[in-house]
C-alpha cells in the first residue's frame, strides 16, 4: 500500500521503527521482536539503514521490510541512504524491495563514518528521492525532518526552505527526529506550515528507558530535555525499573499531548524493545482509534 493514501482515510497515524540485528547477528535473531510487535496497532513498521555500512549489514534492512509485509503483514517502509551510495546499487535495492512488494521508501542522507570520503553519486536525501521517483514513480517516498533543526544547518529557517527539495522531489510525508519538548514541535510546526509545508508530519518519540540510553541519544540528535524529564532522570538513575516506568509514562503523557493538540501521525523508536512498544501503544491506541472512528464518521 502507498503510505500517502492512508493519511487521507486517517486523522492520527501510529507508527514503529526497528533496527536489523547488529553485526554477525542474522536476522532471524528479530523474529521474535517481529511477533512482539505483530499483535500492535500499527499503521506501518519502518525498518532503519546502517548509512556507511557494510553490504551484508545493509540487505538485512530489504530483507526485514521484505518480511514485515509477507509474513507479518503489516506495511513496511524501509529506510534507505545516500551514503557512499552508487545508483546501480541504489537500482538493485530499489528491484530487491519492487519484487517484495515493499512500496515506501524514507530516503535519507545518512551520516558519513568519522574520517571517511563520501564516494555516493547523491550529496541530499532529495538527490537520492530524485533519482528514485525517475527510475520507479511507483515508491512512495518518506522524508526525515527536524524540530529543533539538523545539526549542519545555520537556522532552523535555513533548514525548513530546504525541506522543500524533498518535498518537490516526491516525498509525500515526514517524519520527525525524536523530540522530548512538544513545545518545540508545536513551533516547528507552525513554521513548516508558514513556508507553504503541506505534507503531513508524524512526530517521532522514543521513550527514555534506561540510563545508558540517555548520554547516547542526546549526543547522537542533540534533543533539549525539559526541566520535567530532567528530574525523572535524576531523581531515578540508580533505580533501573523506576526509571523504565517513569520514562515509560513521560513518553505516553507526550504522546496524549500531541494527540490533544491535532498531531497527524506518531512514530515510535522502539529500540527493538517489545515491552515498550507494548505499553506505548496500550496507553494511546483507544485516544488513537476514537480519533480515526470520528474522522471516519
Ligand atoms: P538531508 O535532507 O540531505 O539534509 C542534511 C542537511 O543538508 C540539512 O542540514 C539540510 O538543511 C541540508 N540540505 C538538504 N538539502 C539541501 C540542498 N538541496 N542544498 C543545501 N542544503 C541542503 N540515518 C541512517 O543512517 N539510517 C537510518 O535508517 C536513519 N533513519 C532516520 C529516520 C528519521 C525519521 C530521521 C529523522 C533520521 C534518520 N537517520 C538515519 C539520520 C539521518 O540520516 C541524519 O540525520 C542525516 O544527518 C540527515 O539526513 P537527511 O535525510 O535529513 O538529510
Amino acid at each position: 500500500m502507498d503510505l500517502s493514501t492512508l493519511f487521507r482515510v486517517k486523522k492520527v497515524v501510529f507508527s514503529l521503527e526497528v533496527f536489523p540485528p547488529k553485526k554477525d547477528n542474522p536476522v532471524h535473531v528479530i523474529y521474535n521482536t517481529l511477533l512482539g510487535l505483530r499483535g500492535l496497532p500499527a499503521d506501518f513498521i519502518s525498518v532503519t539503514y546502517g548509512a556507511g555500512g557494510s553490504a551484508v549489514q545493509q540487505s538485512k534492512t530489504c530483507e526485514i521490510a521484505s518480511l514485515i509485509r509477507s509474513n507479518y503483514h503489516i506495511e513496511p517502509v524501509s529506510h534507505l541512504t545516500c551514503v557512499n551510495a552508487r545508483k546501480d546499487k541504489i537500482i538493485e535495492t530499489l528491484n530487491t524491495l519492487k519484487e517484495n512488494g515493499v512500496q515506501n521508501i524514507l530516503a535519507l542522507r545518512g551520516d558519513l563514518p568519522a574520517g571517511e570520503e563520501n564516494r555516493s553519486d547523491f550529496v541530499h536525501a532529495s538527490d537520492l528521492a530524485a533519482f528514485i521517483k525517475s527510475y520507479d514513480a511507483s515508491f512512495n517516498l518518506v522524508g526525515a525532518c527536524y524540530p529543533e533543526c539538523h545539526y549542519e544547518s545555520q537556522s532552523l529557517e535555513a533548514d525548513i526552505e530546504n525541506l522543500k527539495y524533498k518535498i518537490d522531489s516526491g516525498v509525500t510525508h515526514l517524519i520527525t527526529q525524536l523530540f522530548f519538548d512538544n513545545q518545540r514541535f508545536y513551533e516547528f510546526i507552525n513554521k513548516v506550515r508558514q513556508a507553504g509545508i503541506t505534507v503531513p508530519i508524524q512526530a517521532g518519540i522514543m521513550p527514555i528507558v534506561n540510563k545508558n540510553q540517555i548520554e547516547r541519544t542526546i549526543s547522537m540528535c542533540g534533543a533539549s530535555i525539559p526541566t520535567k524529564l530532567a528530574t525523572i532522570i535524576n531523581r531515578y538513575s540508580d533505580n533501573p525499573a523506576a526509571l523504565r516506568d517513569a520514562g515509560l509514562f513521560y513518553a505516553t503523557e507526550q504522546i496524549m499531548d500531541l494527540l490533544e493538540n491535532g498531531v497527524q501521525g506518531i512514530h515510535l523508536y522502539t529500540m527493538n524493545n517489545v515491552q515498550t512498544a507494548t505499553r506505548i501503544s496500550t496507553a494511546v491506541e483507544s485516544i488513537i482509534a476514537a480519533k480515526n472512528s470520528a474522522n471516519e464518521a
